[in-house]
């Protein structure tokens, strides 16, 4: 993980067609090639791309799953949201090639061709989110089982903190969900303390999670999260809206 990796300037600076080529004007042929910013499969940022594809004039994710390791919720919401262009991002390069490799089978193989809205990029989210998307666009973020860091003197590491969730409400759009899952309590206790504490977000009662697909896709789509249910362990959730 401390190999330094390339990462863009800002959004201007992002080519969202490589990722998800057929919402574009992409070929089947450029559909089936990876892109996801890792050693074996490497990008670059060097040059302003073309609004239609760095988010100004066109597609762009909305969906964001923050250390989407193995990836399956990133699988699962692409299927179950066709229309919404879904992005892992994860920091340790062989997930990040497993994970793009898995969505390219997915692509050849499945005959509907789904999974095109899928995509999974190499970065330290907690380093670089704000480079990659723009000001009120994005529509949920999810937090599946992050690192809960223990020791108090690496508190500041976790990845729901009070500095990092304004960087989460800057990308959010009004009434954009944060949803947060661990079986750690001590780290759920953190991380719904912190968000209930920022002015910019907003605790949702069961009531209003009523229909919200995503609330039952969290529990168990993640490696991670099937992993606690085949050891008997509990689990906590909240889920927050941006105000
Ligand atoms: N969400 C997945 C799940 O539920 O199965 C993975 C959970 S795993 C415990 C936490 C993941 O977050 C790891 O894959 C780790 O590499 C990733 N991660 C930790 N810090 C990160 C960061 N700053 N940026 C991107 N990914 C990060």
């Amino acid at each position: 993980n401390d190999t330094p990796f390339p990462y863009p300037l800002n959004p201007d600076y992002v080519n969202w067609k490589i990722h998800y080529p057929k919402f574009f004007d992409g070929t089947d042929e450029e559909n089936q090639k990876v892109f996801c910013n890792t050693n074996e499969h490497p990008q670059t940022y060097d040059e302003e791309v073309n609004p239609l594809y760095n988010g100004l004039n066109g597609a762009q994710p909305v969906f964001l799953d923050i250390g989407c390791g193995f990836g399956g919720l990133v699988f699962n919401l692409a299927k179950n949201f066709p229309e919404k262009l879904v992005l892992g991002l994860e920091i340790r390069d062989k997930l990040v090639n497993f994970v793009s490799e898995k969505i390219r089978a997915l692509r050849i193989e499945s005959p509907d061709h789904k999974y095109n809205n899928a995509a999974c990029i190499r970065t330290n989210a907690m380093r670089h989110i704000i480079q990659y998307f723009r000001k009120g666009t994005i529509e949920k973020m999810f937090f599946c089982f992050a690192d809960p860091h223990f020791k108090k003197s690496n508190h500041r590491r976790r990845i729901i903190n009070t500095g990092f969730l304004s960087e989460y409400a800057f990308l959010l759009k009004p009434k954009g969900r944060i949803y947060c899952i661990t079986d750690v309590e001590d780290l759920h206790n953190w991380q719904e303390e912190h968000l209930a504490k920022h002015r910019m977000f907003r605790k949702l009662s069961e009531e209003e999670l009523e229909g919200d697909i995503c609330v039952q896709l969290i529990q168990d789509s993640t490696e991670e999260g099937q992993k606690v249910t085949r050891n008997g362990g509990k689990k906590w959730t909240c889920v927050f809206e941006r105000i």
